[in-house]
């Protein structure tokens, strides 16, 4: 089964990681969030001399699927864009966007490179980065199939998502506390 390439990008950070159920009211006020910084960086990009190519471009291989929020071009080089809505990047957002970048350059062929836009700053993913998550998911399914026994050998309490976690088994879970 393939999965959300958000939720691949966390699982690179802590592969033990369970999604915790959303609040919709809250995730409307993040939408908004994202929406709004989007719009201001489209503004940016323009005034900088780039063309927005296309937007929430769907992408699906034989492990993930997903989109990318936005696709810019210089008329040289194509950038991939993902937004947040808070200060800085957390590590699963530069992973979502190196994923995001490699599909393109690895599987399509595309001369791209990767951004994470926040709220203080522009974050440019490193091409290193960007080979290495691509090598990383190619061996993940094995480590994706454990039970969740197995996957918790793998737990990370540095990965900054236990406050977003539901794994009720993990003892780093706050809920356990
Ligand atoms: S609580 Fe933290 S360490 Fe435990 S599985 Fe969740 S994200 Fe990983």
């Amino acid at each position: 089964m393939k999965i959300w390439k958000s939720l691949l990008a966390k699982k690179l950070v802590c592969p033990a990681y369970r999604p915790a159920r959303a609040d919709p009211s809250r995730m409307e006020v993040f939408r908004a969030m994202h929406e709004q910084i989007r719009l201001e960086y489209r503004i940016k990009m323009k005034s900088l001399g780039w063309q927005l190519l296309d937007s929430g471009v769907p992408i699906e291989n034989s492990l993930f699927k997903g989109r990318i929020d936005d696709l810019f071009t210089n008329g040289s080089k194509v950038l991939v864009v993902e937004y947040v809505s808070s200060l800085f990047p957390r590590a699963d957002k530069l992973y979502d966007t190196a994923l995001s970048t490699a599909f393109l350059r690895f599987e399509n062929g595309v001369d791209a490179e990767g951004a994470v836009f926040s709220r203080e700053e522009i974050t440019q993913v490193p091409n290193f980065l960007i080979d290495q998550t691509w090598k990383m998911v190619k061996s993940l399914p094995k480590l994706l199939n454990l039970n969740n026994e197995g996957l918790l050998e793998f737990a990370n309490p540095e990965s900054g998502l236990c406050s977003y976690c539901d794994n009720g088994q993990c003892k780093r879970n706050p809920e356990n506390h």
